[in-house]
């Protein structure tokens, strides 16, 4: 997938969609099959008609190893049909996370029930300096034992075992912690952290306690390591939404 960077959410994958999608005017849409060489397309019905988008069915069966053993021919072709009929459509590329958002909107406008628990009331991109500013307070309220592992600790000069992310349409800001696996602290980080939100209008948040980084270290066949992360163990959820 291509990036873009987007003004509202940053560093962001993307995809394209018609422009009356874009603008509200059509809500239901039609994906482009998807082709490897090709973005994630979704036009509106309209659309889809004017450009016999039908005619792409077949690719759909497809996966994408047959997609991507196709002969050479075969594949220039289908590629060339795929760009001629994007041609006849006028389309907009979007971050996804604006993607998201106009789904959301287009299923309101419909009366439908959102596509996806939406998370309106946190912190974002947008929020980044509130963010920063959560992660600077819990630091120097709060004494958080060290990561070990640097695929943990990367671009976290201080390693401290914590990790602030800020939320999404999709998510709430998450406060992931390591190695506190006692009550009583965990409590403590709890409290600290409900104390920052007091001023803060945007309140939904997620705060987890792994019991430990988990990590798969290998040695490679050239004598080197590698670091792979694993979804760790979560001893504790709390939840505000
Ligand atoms: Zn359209
Ligand atoms: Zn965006």
């Amino acid at each position: 997938m291509g990036m873009i960077i987007c003004e509202k959410h940053g560093l962001s994958g993307f995809c394209t969609v018609c422009i009356h999608l874009f603008e509200g005017l059509e809500t239901t849409w039609v994906a482009f099959p998807e082709f490897p060489g090709t973005t994630l397309t979704k036009v509106c019905a309209h659309c889809a008609e004017k450009s016999n988008l039908s005619e792409l069915n077949h690719l759909k069966g497809m996966t994408f190893d047959d997609q991507l053993n196709m002969s050479e021919d075969a594949f220039e072709k289908q590629l060339e049909i795929i760009g001629e009929k994007h041609r006849q459509i006028t389309t907009k590329s979007i971050c996804i996370l604006c993607y998201d958002e106009l789904q959301v909107m287009h299923h309101r406008k419909s009366s439908l029930p959102d596509p996806f628990p939406v998370y309106e009331n946190t912190l974002v991109y947008q929020d980044r300096n509130q963010v920063k500013q959560l992660e600077d307070y819990l630091k120097t309220h709060f004494t958080f034992p060290k990561f070990r592992y640097s695929i943990f600790h990367q671009g976290q000069p201080d390693k401290s075992a914590i990790q602030v992310s800020r939320g999404n349409i999709r998510k709430p800001l998450s406060i992931d912690v390591y190695y506190i696996t006692e009550h009583g602290q965990q409590q403590q980080l709890i409290q600290l952290v409900d104390t920052f939100f007091e001023r803060i209008a945007k309140k939904q948040r997620l705060i987890r306690f792994y019991e430990k980084e988990d990590v798969i270290c290998k040695t490679l066949p050239n004598g080197g390591h590698s670091q792979e992360r694993r979804e760790g163990n979560v001893l504790r959820e709390v939840e505000i939404k």
